[in-house]
């Protein structure tokens, strides 16, 4: 469980909120909004039924969930304590099976089962660690060779300054004040060339444009803001 990549005020700042992440009008009711659009990317590139998909950063399981609810067998894993309970809970709640959850970094578990999913997803995540390399390395070792991995994340441009930071957390409040910093977005360029190192090809790339007029997401060509990527595992 302890690993040095992680800003454990991070931690401590989502686990805060973890009795809440399952409200859809509440803090996270953003990422149960874009969840059915994650979840249509990831079907452009991969089955879901019966693949085993480790869910890296599953935070209460919303995606998780929404897999194993397709039919995978999903291990999702999260440093918060607290948000794992959530998860779990809320899986027997609404008695999802197909889905565990453990406290475990990235790292450790591509260590612990390397090679050993035919999926990894792992979302919004990537912006909140210190070295997001290495967990994009950790990724690329958990799948099997020619499996796939997703990442969504923030890009760093002005206009995602000013649409993710200023007019999500500020004007519109979609989400908790302080939940991004600018510095710690990630460009697809920079994504893409951690994704090489660990021999993930990339395979797509979709925006998750957000219209304020019907307050509606959708998945389309502007990556300036949050985009969704897919990468294959080679052999190396
Ligand atoms: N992937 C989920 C949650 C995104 S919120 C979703 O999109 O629905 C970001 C999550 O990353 C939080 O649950 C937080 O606890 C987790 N996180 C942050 N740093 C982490 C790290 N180093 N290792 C594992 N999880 C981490």
């Amino acid at each position: 469980m302890i690993s040095d990549n992680v800003h454990l005020e991070e931690i401590a700042k989502f686990g805060a909120q973890a009795e809440r992440w399952w409200d859809p009008t509440g803090e996270f009711k953003t990422l149960h909004q874009v969840n059915p659009l994650r979840m249509q990317f990831i079907k452009e590139f991969t089955e879901i039924k019966k693949q085993r998909i480790a869910d890296v950063g599953c935070g209460g399981g919303i995606l998780s969930e929404a897999l194993a609810r397709e039919g995978a067998k999903v291990l999702g894993i999260d440093l918060s304590e607290d948000l794992i309970n959530v998860a779990d809970l809320h899986a027997l709640d609404e008695g999802v099976t197909g889905v565990e959850y453990r406290t475990i970094s990235a790292e450790e578990l591509a260590q612990e089962m390397p090679e050993s999913f035919d999926a990894v997803t792992c979302m919004e995540m990537l912006e909140h660690v210190p070295r997001p390399a290495s967990i994009v390395a950790a990724c690329a070792r958990l799948v099997k060779p020619g499996g796939k991995v997703f990442f969504s994340t923030l890009n760093r441009t002005l206009k995602a300054y000013a649409l993710a930071i200023v007019g999500a957390e500020y004007i519109l409040n979609l989400i908790p004040k302080g939940t991004h910093e600018y510095e710690k977005f990630i460009r697809p360029s920079e994504l893409t060339a951690w994704a090489r190192v660990a021999d993930l090809e990339p395979l797509g790339i979709r925006g998750i444009e957000y219209n304020p007029i019907v307050k509606r997401f959708r998945l389309g060509k502007d990556i300036d803001v949050n985009y969704l990527m897919a990468f294959e595992k080679t052999s190396g």
